[in-house]
């Protein structure tokens, strides 16, 4: 039974809605897969023009800062434009991050964006998926992929790499598989996401209105049934890492907007050492990587190149001139050398797990929603959480929720 995690004790990141550490593009809801937990409706699929996604980038630019742009949709790879994209986010100054299923990524492909500039991918990867080529049921099946992936990249060079996971009852109990997997490959792979399954269904007694209208609330799922009975929460998933890990530590975090106790983003970066994990980084680490980045680089820092997080070594030497955790990361290394003197040659990883809870629904209907969302899009030339484009293209605005019958 593992304590509950009280925010105050972590470092609250200072993105807000007009600088942030990330924004979201979606040229197309195209997509070559089924996902049991997609929120984007697959019925009209279009692609958007480049003139239209220009627009949309030159209203990122106007109104909000940030350090990279996440190229999402749909799956960015099946955008007929998608090179010319990554090329346009680059020179506009973000560093483009593709958020894909995979599928349609070859290494031709991807040469062909890291020449445009591509940063860094986000794969998509679950037990929600059927993938035409690789058909598992557990996702510590899906961790051969995951490693496909994270080899390619490896082999491109310089290139971020994060996994994300849609999480329900389906899969909760896989996560250590996956935290014990990303340790072993603490060299290839920067970043994992785990995204909790949320679903009208899941929501409770409510009733749906758009500008004073009743809604008829279907779901969106076509199987909502793997979402599974219970709302899962933050804490739900913190507590399966900690069976892989029982150092586990978050450092910064995002509160709800109607919750400041809530944990829609909760952020933790280990250092992994000749296999091994020395430790977390402190939330007063964190914040000095944030405050440092925007007070240097102009922007809250998102995603760093696999060359910086292979300075663990020099990140926990650095800091440990003003910061207690990284002193305790720094004497695990040195008692790592002294024990195994081969390890000296090794590079110190950086590798982050990033959990998000999107929107819950507080009794009096109420809707908590990441505040200072990162993930953040353009819709007729405004900035909405691209969690709910769909009620916006249904409904023409977002829906409220009141408590069934008041
Ligand atoms: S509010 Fe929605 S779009 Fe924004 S970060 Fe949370 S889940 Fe993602």
């Amino acid at each position: 039974m593992t304590a509950p995690l009280n925010h105050l004790d972590y470092y609250r990141l200072p993105w807000n809605y007009a600088d942030n550490g990330i924004s979201w593009l979606e040229p197309t809801t195209y997509c070559n897969l089924h996902c049991k937990g997609c929120y984007r409706s697959q019925v009209n699929p279009r692609h958007k023009s480049l003139d239209e996604v220009q627009a949309e980038l030159e209203t990122f630019k106007r109104l909000r800062r940030s350090d990279c742009m996440s190229i999402a949709g749909g799956d960015p790879l099946v955008y007929p434009h998608i090179v010319e994209l990554v090329r346009r986010v680059r020179d506009l100054g973000w560093k483009p991050i593709v958020n894909t299923n995979g599928v349609a990524l070859d290494y031709p492909l991807l040469m062909e964006l890291k020449r445009a500039g591509v940063y860094g991918f986000t794969f998509h990867i679950d037990t929600s998926q059927k993938r035409p080529d690789f058909q598992v049921e557990t996702e510590t099946g899906l961790n051969d992929l995951r490693l496909r992936f994270a080899r390619m990249l490896g082999q491109a060079g310089n290139i971020a790499c994060s996994f994300n996971a849609t999480i329900s009852d389906h899969n909760l109990h896989e996560i250590p598989a996956m935290v014990r997997w990303a340790g072993e490959h603490a060299r290839l792979v920067q970043t994992m996401v785990f995204i909790l399954f949320r679903s009208p269904s899941l929501a409770g007694d409510f009733d749906y209105f758009a500008g004073g209208k009743r809604m008829e609330m279907t779901s969106l799922y076509e199987e909502p049934e793997w979402g599974g009975e219970d709302t899962l929460y933050a804490a739900d998933a913190v507590a399966q890492i900690r069976v892989a890990d029982p150092a586990y530590e978050p450092a910064a975090y995002l509160n709800g907007t109607a919750r400041p106790d809530s944990f829609k983003w909760l952020l933790a970066s280990r250092t992994v050492y000749n296999g091994k994990v020395m430790g977390y980084m402190s939330p007063r680490m964190m914040e000095v990587i944030q405050t440092g980045n925007h007070l240097f680089a102009g922007r809250y820092l998102s995603y760093a190149r696999p060359r910086a997080t292979r300075l663990g070594r020099l990140q926990a030497l650095a800091g440990s001139l003003f910061d207690r955790g990284s002193r305790r990361i720094l004497a695990a290394i040195g008692r790592e050398i002294r024990d195994r003197p081969a390890a000296l040659l090794q590079a110190a990883y950086i590798q982050s797990f990033m959990i998000i809870q999107p929107v819950n629904f507080e009794a009096d209907g109420r809707q908590d929603m990441c505040d200072s969302c990162p993930d953040i899009t353009v819709h007729d030339g405004r900035l909405v959480w691209s969690c709910r484009l769909e009620e916006l293209n249904e409904h023409g605005r977002f829906l409220e929720t009141v408590p069934h019958g008041k």
